[in-house]
């Protein structure tokens, strides 16, 4: 089985979905299952409504899932993995106050020396009263694991101390309820974020304690920089997926850039069902990946080109399949759904023509050839040549004032696509689109 285990304490940020997309893949390669298991277990960070929004987003970019649980659900089985490891002698309980760490840690700090807990401080605040924690037992032996991407790591036994897997309030701590969840789930293998790279070895100590010999597979993605080179923050906007969807990118096309992210692909533009066929997990580069929003825009773009008419036009609210047709021509010059919705609501809302067009004034042009247009466009259907010929008797225009004027009245804009390929779309819908304030 495969998970993707999100926390769910806020927006969920790009290099997440990226781990839930790549976890999803293997499944479907390998014919496994995919667990959703959110990671609840720490109760002051949730945020309420988080995870139906965490749901959502998967739901939105096809990560369906096969099994969901709330780790805080498995809160029994942690305590009871918990009690067998003191009854085994792999866990111990440890009374240490935070002021009493904390001294120690000043004393490390004073004498330039790594922070380590020390086992023999375990009981010496034993008759304070204050409940204990839970800790494994360090392990004496180095930690070696194979990272898909990494390559070997190891951790030195004096890298990792006795670390706490229960708090004193008896709820697990993240290290432990996921090395004890991955085993319950009998999951082979994780692929997460490189801020994980170094609690996996904690993670396979308490593996190694309960007895269990699986080799999970372990992969950790490389971390996301934003476009200034930094590590992506939560308040790069571009780092929030809630965001790159609200600023009208497709779901296929961020699942596309994602994949393609410090990776090489056959192909430049798929599907997630495209890329299950050919993704493999090697291919991802060690190094540090930048967001490319030009990138993005790229691929959103083919995305959309990749669309029917009746599907652009859907995504734009409309069942008029015309509106699709008008969405493809303006494609020329939008990448994103918000784009080609400034470029397309102005055609049919009122037009000011007292606006100064790149400072210059049509509105006298504007004027004439709406009232024009009154004359001829209830003739319609006319051919762009015709209606053109048309218009031009009747208003008196010719040509630069005739074609900013036209183009004004059809688009509310001075520039934009080729008229005729516009005129062809907007032939019906002429009494909607030609009108005027502001004369
Ligand atoms: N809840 C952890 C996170 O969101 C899970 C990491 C993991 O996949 O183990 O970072």
């Amino acid at each position: 089985m495969l998970r993707f285990a999100p926390s769910p304490t806020g927006d969920m940020h790009i290099g997440n979905l990226r781990a839930a997309i790549f976890n999803y893949i293997l499944a479907k390669q390998r014919g496994e299952r995919f667990l959703i298991r959110i990671e609840d277990t720490d109760v002051a960070r949730n945020i309420a409504g988080s995870d139906k929004e965490i749901l959502q987003i998967l739901t939105l970019f096809g990560l369906l899932w096969d099994d969901l649980v709330y780790q805080s659900g498995n809160f029994p089985y942690h305590n009871q993995l918990a009690q067998k490891l003191i009854d085994n002698g792999k866990a111990f309980y440890c009374y240490c106050s935070k002021d009493f760490l904390e001294s120690k840690k000043q004393e490390a700090i004073a004498a330039k020396q790594a922070f380590r807990y020390d086992d023999s401080w375990a009981e010496i605040e034993k008759d304070s009263g204050k409940s204990p924690v839970i800790r494994l037992r360090k392990s004496l032996e180095p930690i070696t694991y194979h990272d898909s991407i990494k390559g070997e790591l190891h951790f030195a036994p004096n890298e990792l101390d006795s670390f706490v897997i229960m708090r004193e309030d008896g709820v697990p701590t993240y290290n432990f309820a996921c090395a004890c969840d991955d085993m319950l789930y009998d999951i082979s293998a994780i692929v997460r974020g490189e801020d994980h790279t170094s609690n996996t070895p904690k993670q396979i100590l308490v593996h190694r304690a309960l007895g269990y010999e699986k080799q999970i597979e372990y992969a950790h993605l490389p971390i996301i920089l934003g476009e200034s080179g930094k590590k992506m923050s939560k308040r790069d906007s571009a780092s929030s997926v809630a965001w790159l969807l609200e600023q009208g990118f497709l779901p296929s096309a961020i699942c596309n850039y994602l994949i393609s992210m410090g990776n090489h692909t056959p192909y430049e533009i798929f599907s997630l069902e495209e890329a299950i066929a050919w993704f493999s997990l090697e291919k991802i580069a060690k190094a540090p990946v930048r967001f490319d929003l030009a990138r993005l825009r790229f691929v959103n773009h083919a995305h959309l080109s990749r669309l029917s008419d009746s599907d652009l036009a859907l995504l734009l609210e409309s069942s008029d399949e015309s509106m699709g047709k008008l969405a493809r021509i303006y494609l020329e010059e939008a990448s994103t759904l918000n784009e080609l919705r400034d470029k397309i609501s102005p055609i049919f809302s009122p037009k000011d023509i007292s606006t100064l067009y790149e400072g210059q004034d049509f509105s006298q042009e504007c004027a004439a050839l709406e009232e024009a247009l009154r004359t001829i466009a209830v003739n319609a259907p006319l051919e762009y040549e015709s209606f053109k010929d048309q218009a031009m008797q009747a208003s008196g225009l010719k040509g630069k004032g005739f074609f900013k004027a036209l183009r004004i009245l059809l688009t509310g804009a001075s520039h934009g696509p080729d008229l005729s390929k516009l005129y062809a779309i907007l032939r019906p819908h002429l009494r909607e689109v030609v009108v005027c304030v502001g004369s």
